[in-house]
């Protein structure tokens, strides 16, 4: 069996034991001994195989991607692209979120009672939160993208300030004479084709890993809560798929020139591995590998487009912000005009580009907004027990836009086109 096969039968497979167990026995013993020493631990070791890469992979693939970009003028202007689709990408996405919320008032009649007990059971997860993190946000955002210490920065998995030591050390690579960068630039592409060999033995990790991570996640999750928050999860879900159906198509048809039955049938990878794992920055590794093998991007452009992707282009992210931040202002009945909505629009493409690429990593900036236009930011406490399903799909949008965005981009650049796609299926 082909591993793409494997990986997707290990999803089903997970899902569907998982949400059995949790309809017949969601207490049982058995269920927790089984998640505690198998299903948890399969699945972090998979993501953390594909975590562990991640640094090395994005200070590897970036500076080389920079450097390759040879002058800096051509660095200026694929990353003016890159930044100006991923502005609008996510722009559109934050915008349509709020128009489907706007419709559909899914927050409007929601019982004052269950509201109360939403709030009370998921208090101390909203607390812990909050305590989390302001930190990341506003102009403290572009001071934290230069960092002190590099390797800190790294340990520390800041992936801005991590990617924007990449760069400027690419661009540097460039000006010094080639006899002193060259032997870099060997180690450089040397360390990035070792990392990719580490990437496929993850993979074939994949089906176990991510077989446990949806046993371990459909078997706790929040099920019965859905009855309530039904209209709201719906909303997401829906605005999610138009956008990737429709928006993330429609770009890669005429940015890209590409097919988009192609291009989603190449995705699949990424698209389970996200699914999987809630993580754009666990995904990177999987998306460029989907990008170089199996779209033939050249590693220049995917090098450098997607590991900034990961961390700054979240077209899922701005959507699932603007709808539930709107949910929230209805369940308490506070009308936002106009202007407060396209400040949500604002924040909500602030916040995407400011959230980490981990689970939930969108939550503690989300409680800044809520304050920010007058909904208590503890209302957060509402949305939490049907958050994983939501993040599982908001980051396969993610990572799935920064896909699009690198066809975009290298397209634009002549370095690759629809006719260099490989056939038949690589990663
Ligand atoms: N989990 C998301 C990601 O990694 C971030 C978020 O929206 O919470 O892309």
């Amino acid at each position: 069996m082909k591993l793409h096969n494997k990986i997707m039968l290990g999803l089903l497979l997970g899902a569907a034991l998982g949400i059995t167990a949790h309809m017949t026995a969601p207490q049982a013993e058995w269920l927790a001994w089984f998640n505690t020493n198998v299903a948890n631990p399969v699945g972090q070791v998979f993501l953390r195989m594909l975590l562990m890469v991640v640094v090395p992979l994005v200070f590897a693939s970036i500076s080389l991607g920079v450097a390759g970009l040879g002058d800096l003028r051509n660095l200026g202007r694929v990353g003016a692209k890159t930044l100006a689709y991923f502005m609008m990408s996510t722009l559109v996405a934050a915008v349509l979120g709020l128009f489907l919320v706007q419709v559909f008032q899914p927050g409007g009649g929601m019982d004052p009672l269950v509201r109360q007990q939403l709030l009370d059971a998921y208090k101390t997860q909203a607390q812990g939160l909050q305590a989390g993190g302001t930190t990341r946000f506003g102009i403290d955002m572009l001071v934290n993208m230069v960092p002190r210490n590099p390797i800190s920065a790294a340990a520390n998995m800041e992936m801005l300030a991590v990617i924007f030591f990449a760069i400027v050390f690419g661009a540097a690579m460039t000006l010094v004479p080639a006899e002193k960068s060259k032997p870099v630039t060997n180690f450089l592409e040397g360390l990035n084709e070792i990392v990719i060999k580490i990437i496929d033995f993850a993979m074939k990790l994949a089906p176990y890993g991510v077989f446990g991570l949806i046993f371990y996640t459909t078997s706790r999750f929040g099920w019965d809560l859905l009855r309530q928050l039904g209209m709201y999860v719906a909303l997401v879900l829906v605005g999610l798929s138009i956008h990737g159906v429709i928006s993330l198509s429609v770009f890669v048809k005429v940015l890209g020139g590409l097919n988009p039955v192609v291009f989603w049938k190449k995705a699949r990878p990424v698209i389970i591995t996200a699914f999987s794992t809630s993580s754009s920055n666990a995904t990177l590794p999987t998306n460029i590998s989907v990008g170089e093998k199996d779209l033939g991007l050249p590693p220049k452009i995917a090098g450098f487009v997607l590991p900034l992707g990961a961390t700054m282009n979240m077209n899922g992210t701005a959507l699932y912000e603007g709808v539930t931040i709107l949910f929230l202002a209805q369940v308490f009945g506070i009308d936002l005009d106009i202007g407060q909505q396209a400040i949500v629009v604002f924040l909500s493409v602030l916040m995407a580009i400011g959230a980490a690429g981990v689970p939930g990593g969108s939550l503690p900036l989300m409680m800044v907004v809520l304050a920010t236009v007058g909904v208590p930011p503890e209302a957060i406490a509402i949305i939490l027990g049907v958050d994983r399903i939501l993040d599982m799909s908001r980051t396969t949008l993610n990572v799935t836009g920064d896909l699009t965005a690198a066809v975009y981009v290298a397209r634009s650049e002549k370095l690759w086109s629809p006719k260099s796609v490989p056939v038949g299926e690589k990663s």
